[in-house]
Protein backbone atom coordinates (compact mmCIF):
# COMPACT_ATOMS: atom_id res chain seq x y z
CA UNK A 1 0.00 0.00 0.00
CA UNK A 2 1.39 3.64 -0.93
CA UNK A 3 0.31 5.98 0.94
CA UNK A 4 0.70 10.05 1.07
CA UNK A 5 2.88 9.80 4.38
CA UNK A 6 5.15 7.41 3.68
CA UNK A 7 6.46 8.99 -0.21
CA UNK A 8 9.33 10.84 0.00
CA UNK A 9 8.25 14.67 -0.41
CA UNK A 10 5.36 15.00 -1.22
CA UNK A 11 5.47 18.58 -0.57
CA UNK A 12 7.49 18.08 -3.61
CA UNK A 13 5.79 16.22 -5.78
CA UNK A 14 2.75 18.54 -5.07
CA UNK A 15 4.90 21.47 -6.73
CA UNK A 16 6.10 19.13 -9.31
CA UNK A 17 2.29 18.19 -10.09
CA UNK A 18 1.49 21.48 -10.57
CA UNK A 19 2.32 23.44 -13.45
CA UNK A 20 -0.13 23.28 -10.69
CA UNK A 21 1.11 26.73 -9.71
CA UNK A 22 -0.16 27.22 -6.61
CA UNK A 23 -1.30 24.17 -4.59
CA UNK A 24 -1.28 25.92 -1.10
CA UNK A 25 -3.19 24.51 1.85
CA UNK A 26 -6.58 25.39 0.89
CA UNK A 27 -7.04 25.53 -2.38
CA UNK A 28 -6.01 23.50 -5.25
CA UNK A 29 -5.23 24.21 -8.52
CA UNK A 30 -5.46 21.76 -11.80
CA UNK A 31 -2.71 21.09 -14.33
CA UNK A 32 -4.22 22.13 -17.47
CA UNK A 33 -2.69 25.69 -18.06
CA UNK A 34 -4.59 25.91 -21.44
CA UNK A 35 -8.17 25.06 -19.03
CA UNK A 36 -10.68 28.01 -19.19
CA UNK A 37 -11.11 29.45 -15.36
CA UNK A 38 -13.32 26.84 -13.29
CA UNK A 39 -16.46 27.59 -12.87
CA UNK A 40 -18.96 24.61 -11.09
CA UNK A 41 -21.99 24.27 -13.43
CA UNK A 42 -24.39 24.68 -11.05
CA UNK A 43 -22.53 27.66 -10.36
CA UNK A 44 -23.50 29.22 -13.82
CA UNK A 45 -27.03 30.63 -14.81
CA UNK A 46 -28.86 27.65 -16.59
CA UNK A 47 -27.80 27.42 -20.29
CA UNK A 48 -24.87 28.87 -20.02
CA UNK A 49 -23.01 25.47 -18.64
CA UNK A 50 -22.70 23.90 -22.44
CA UNK A 51 -21.58 24.90 -26.14
CA UNK A 52 -23.87 27.38 -28.11
CA UNK A 53 -27.16 25.62 -29.07
CA UNK A 54 -27.29 23.62 -32.07
CA UNK A 55 -30.10 24.46 -34.21
CA UNK A 56 -32.29 21.10 -34.45
CA UNK A 57 -33.17 19.60 -37.30
CA UNK A 58 -35.92 17.24 -37.30
CA UNK A 59 -34.83 13.62 -37.63
CA UNK A 60 -34.99 11.99 -40.76
CA UNK A 61 -37.13 9.15 -41.53
CA UNK A 62 -34.37 6.58 -41.39
CA UNK A 63 -33.14 7.83 -37.91
CA UNK A 64 -36.44 6.64 -36.66
CA UNK A 65 -35.98 3.09 -37.40
CA UNK A 66 -34.26 0.65 -34.76
CA UNK A 67 -30.87 0.03 -35.20
CA UNK A 68 -30.91 -3.71 -34.93
CA UNK A 69 -34.59 -5.13 -35.47
CA UNK A 70 -36.24 -7.28 -32.61
CA UNK A 71 -33.59 -6.03 -29.79
CA UNK A 72 -34.66 -3.89 -27.47
CA UNK A 73 -33.01 -0.29 -26.95
CA UNK A 74 -30.20 -0.07 -24.99
CA UNK A 75 -29.59 3.13 -22.95
CA UNK A 76 -26.27 4.27 -21.82
CA UNK A 77 -26.53 6.86 -18.97
CA UNK A 78 -24.97 10.46 -20.63
CA UNK A 79 -20.95 10.87 -19.67
CA UNK A 80 -20.36 14.00 -17.61
CA UNK A 81 -18.59 16.60 -19.55
CA UNK A 82 -14.63 16.58 -20.13
CA UNK A 83 -13.74 19.13 -17.27
CA UNK A 84 -10.36 21.16 -17.45
CA UNK A 85 -10.62 21.89 -13.18
CA UNK A 86 -11.77 19.77 -10.82
CA UNK A 87 -15.01 20.67 -8.23
CA UNK A 88 -12.85 23.18 -5.52
CA UNK A 89 -16.58 24.25 -3.55
CA UNK A 90 -19.68 23.02 -3.87
CA UNK A 91 -21.93 26.52 -3.70
CA UNK A 92 -25.27 24.85 -4.79
CA UNK A 93 -25.53 23.27 -1.39
CA UNK A 94 -26.43 25.82 1.20
CA UNK A 95 -25.38 26.17 4.55
CA UNK A 96 -23.72 22.84 4.26
CA UNK A 97 -20.26 21.26 4.29
CA UNK A 98 -18.71 18.48 2.85
CA UNK A 99 -16.46 16.08 4.66
CA UNK A 100 -14.05 13.66 2.84
CA UNK A 101 -12.12 11.13 3.83
CA UNK A 102 -9.01 9.73 1.36
CA UNK A 103 -6.65 6.70 1.13
CA UNK A 104 -8.98 3.79 2.87
CA UNK A 105 -10.77 2.11 3.72
CA UNK A 106 -8.52 1.09 6.87
CA UNK A 107 -9.37 -1.76 9.16
CA UNK A 108 -8.38 0.18 12.36
CA UNK A 109 -9.48 4.17 11.17
CA UNK A 110 -12.28 3.55 9.38
CA UNK A 111 -14.92 2.16 11.36
CA UNK A 112 -14.25 5.33 13.70
CA UNK A 113 -14.82 7.55 11.62
CA UNK A 114 -18.21 5.79 10.31
CA UNK A 115 -18.87 5.40 13.85
CA UNK A 116 -18.58 9.25 14.72
CA UNK A 117 -20.98 10.08 11.64
CA UNK A 118 -23.77 7.59 12.29
CA UNK A 119 -23.75 8.94 15.94
CA UNK A 120 -24.09 12.23 14.33
CA UNK A 121 -26.33 10.59 11.23
CA UNK A 122 -24.18 12.77 9.00
CA UNK A 123 -23.19 11.12 5.23
CA UNK A 124 -19.83 11.96 4.52
CA UNK A 125 -17.26 10.90 1.08
CA UNK A 126 -14.76 8.23 1.46
CA UNK A 127 -12.54 8.15 -1.69
CA UNK A 128 -11.06 4.96 -1.59
CA UNK A 129 -7.99 3.01 -3.15
CA UNK A 130 -8.35 0.37 -4.96
CA UNK A 131 -5.91 -2.08 -3.33
CA UNK A 132 -7.64 -1.20 -0.26
CA UNK A 133 -11.13 -1.77 -1.24
CA UNK A 134 -9.68 -4.94 -2.65
CA UNK A 135 -8.25 -6.03 0.79
CA UNK A 136 -10.88 -4.52 2.92
CA UNK A 137 -14.53 -5.15 0.51
CA UNK A 138 -16.22 -5.36 4.05
CA UNK A 139 -15.42 -2.18 4.97
CA UNK A 140 -16.30 -0.94 1.79
CA UNK A 141 -19.72 -2.47 2.41
CA UNK A 142 -20.25 -0.61 5.51
CA UNK A 143 -19.41 2.81 4.57
CA UNK A 144 -22.05 2.31 1.81
CA UNK A 145 -24.62 0.52 3.76
CA UNK A 146 -24.42 3.56 6.15
CA UNK A 147 -25.47 6.13 2.66
CA UNK A 148 -22.14 7.61 2.59
CA UNK A 149 -20.65 8.35 -1.32
CA UNK A 150 -17.38 6.35 -2.00
CA UNK A 151 -15.48 7.81 -4.61
CA UNK A 152 -11.84 6.89 -6.88
CA UNK A 153 -8.94 7.56 -5.51
CA UNK A 154 -7.01 5.63 -8.05
CA UNK A 155 -6.25 1.90 -7.48
CA UNK A 156 -2.61 2.23 -6.26
CA UNK A 157 -2.30 5.85 -5.21
CA UNK A 158 0.18 7.39 -8.13
CA UNK A 159 1.05 10.53 -9.15
CA UNK A 160 -1.07 10.45 -11.89
CA UNK A 161 0.69 13.07 -14.13
CA UNK A 162 3.55 10.82 -14.51
CA UNK A 163 1.55 7.95 -15.64
CA UNK A 164 0.49 7.06 -19.27
CA UNK A 165 -2.61 7.37 -21.02
CA UNK A 166 -3.01 3.81 -20.55
CA UNK A 167 -1.55 3.43 -16.80
CA UNK A 168 -4.20 6.37 -15.62
CA UNK A 169 -6.84 4.45 -17.30
CA UNK A 170 -6.11 1.26 -15.23
CA UNK A 171 -5.59 3.01 -12.06
CA UNK A 172 -9.10 4.70 -12.65
CA UNK A 173 -11.06 1.92 -14.44
CA UNK A 174 -9.89 -1.10 -11.94
CA UNK A 175 -10.73 1.05 -8.94
CA UNK A 176 -14.67 1.94 -10.43
CA UNK A 177 -14.52 -1.86 -11.18
CA UNK A 178 -14.19 -2.76 -7.60
CA UNK A 179 -16.22 -0.49 -6.13
CA UNK A 180 -19.16 -1.51 -8.24
CA UNK A 181 -18.31 -5.36 -7.81
CA UNK A 182 -18.60 -4.84 -3.56
CA UNK A 183 -21.08 -2.63 -3.81
CA UNK A 184 -22.95 -2.67 -6.73
CA UNK A 185 -23.02 1.01 -7.74
CA UNK A 186 -20.06 2.31 -9.87
CA UNK A 187 -18.80 5.49 -8.29
CA UNK A 188 -19.59 9.08 -9.52
CA UNK A 189 -16.77 11.16 -8.52
CA UNK A 190 -13.32 10.39 -8.54
CA UNK A 191 -10.06 12.62 -6.80
CA UNK A 192 -6.50 12.66 -8.42
CA UNK A 193 -3.86 11.53 -5.59
CA UNK A 194 -1.99 14.50 -4.55
CA UNK A 195 -4.65 16.84 -6.43
CA UNK A 196 -2.48 16.09 -9.44
CA UNK A 197 -4.79 16.54 -12.12
CA UNK A 198 -4.10 16.28 -15.67
CA UNK A 199 -5.82 16.14 -19.10
CA UNK A 200 -5.87 12.22 -19.22
CA UNK A 201 -7.33 12.12 -15.57
CA UNK A 202 -10.09 14.48 -16.92
CA UNK A 203 -10.68 12.71 -19.90
CA UNK A 204 -10.62 9.63 -18.51
CA UNK A 205 -12.87 10.69 -15.59
CA UNK A 206 -15.03 11.63 -17.95
CA UNK A 207 -15.22 8.47 -20.11
CA UNK A 208 -15.71 6.09 -16.84
CA UNK A 209 -18.50 8.40 -15.83
CA UNK A 210 -17.32 10.00 -13.16
CA UNK A 211 -16.77 13.62 -12.14
CA UNK A 212 -13.61 15.18 -10.83
CA UNK A 213 -13.82 16.30 -6.62
CA UNK A 214 -10.90 18.34 -5.56
CA UNK A 215 -11.16 20.17 -1.85
CA UNK A 216 -11.88 23.38 -0.47
CA UNK A 217 -9.95 23.11 2.97
CA UNK A 218 -6.91 20.57 3.53
CA UNK A 219 -6.95 19.68 7.09
CA UNK A 220 -2.99 18.49 6.74
CA UNK A 221 -4.06 15.99 8.97
CA UNK A 222 -1.24 13.49 7.75
CA UNK A 223 1.40 15.30 8.84
CA UNK A 224 0.04 14.65 12.62
CA UNK A 225 -0.30 18.34 13.97
CA UNK A 226 -2.06 17.62 17.05
CA UNK A 227 -6.25 16.80 16.37
CA UNK A 228 -6.79 20.14 18.20
CA UNK A 229 -5.08 22.29 15.33
CA UNK A 230 -6.80 19.88 12.67
CA UNK A 231 -10.00 21.01 14.57
CA UNK A 232 -8.85 24.81 14.57
CA UNK A 233 -8.33 24.66 10.74
CA UNK A 234 -11.72 22.88 10.30
CA UNK A 235 -13.64 25.43 12.42
CA UNK A 236 -11.28 28.35 10.80
CA UNK A 237 -11.82 27.30 7.09
CA UNK A 238 -15.51 26.22 8.17
CA UNK A 239 -18.28 27.74 5.73
CA UNK A 240 -20.94 27.40 2.94
CA UNK A 241 -19.75 25.15 0.28
CA UNK A 242 -16.70 24.23 1.67
CA UNK A 243 -15.20 20.43 0.75
CA UNK A 244 -13.34 19.67 3.41
CA UNK A 245 -9.94 17.23 3.29
CA UNK A 246 -8.93 14.45 5.83
CA UNK A 247 -7.47 10.56 5.26
CA UNK A 248 -8.81 7.58 6.80
CA UNK A 249 -5.84 5.72 6.22
CA UNK A 250 -1.88 5.82 4.95
CA UNK A 251 -0.49 5.82 8.71
CA UNK A 252 -1.63 6.49 12.11
CA UNK A 253 -4.93 8.85 11.47
CA UNK A 254 -5.75 8.83 15.20
CA UNK A 255 -6.01 12.31 15.47
CA UNK A 256 -8.03 12.53 12.28
CA UNK A 257 -10.47 10.23 14.54
CA UNK A 258 -10.26 12.14 17.18
CA UNK A 259 -10.27 16.06 15.51
CA UNK A 260 -13.28 14.71 13.86
CA UNK A 261 -15.61 13.86 17.26
CA UNK A 262 -14.56 17.45 18.47
CA UNK A 263 -15.27 19.38 14.92
CA UNK A 264 -18.74 17.38 13.84
CA UNK A 265 -20.69 18.33 16.87
CA UNK A 266 -19.54 21.67 16.45
CA UNK A 267 -20.29 22.23 13.04
CA UNK A 268 -23.70 21.06 13.81
CA UNK A 269 -24.15 23.38 17.01
CA UNK A 270 -22.67 26.16 14.32
CA UNK A 271 -26.09 25.69 12.24
CA UNK A 272 -24.13 23.79 9.28
CA UNK A 273 -25.33 20.73 7.70
CA UNK A 274 -22.72 18.11 6.55
CA UNK A 275 -24.15 16.68 3.35
CA UNK A 276 -22.71 15.10 -0.36
CA UNK A 277 -23.05 16.37 -3.61
CA UNK A 278 -25.99 14.88 -5.29
CA UNK A 279 -25.09 13.17 -8.74
CA UNK A 280 -25.13 15.46 -11.48
ZN1 LIG B 1 -4.68 10.36 -1.15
Amino acid sequence: MKNDQRLPGRRALLRLAAGLGTAGAVRVIAADPAGAPFRPAAELPEGAAGPPAVRRELPSAHRLQPMTAGSPPRFRPAAPPVRTRPFEKLSEIGHAMVLTFDDGPDPLYTPRILATLRKYDVRAMFFVCGEMADEYPDLVRAIAADGHTIGNHSWTHPLVTRLSRAGVRDELGTTSEVIEKTTGTPPFWYRAPYGAWNRNSFEIGAELGMEPMAWTLDTLDWTEPGSGTIVRRVRKGAAPGVVVLSHDAGGNRSQSVSALRRYLPELLDEGYRITVPRRR
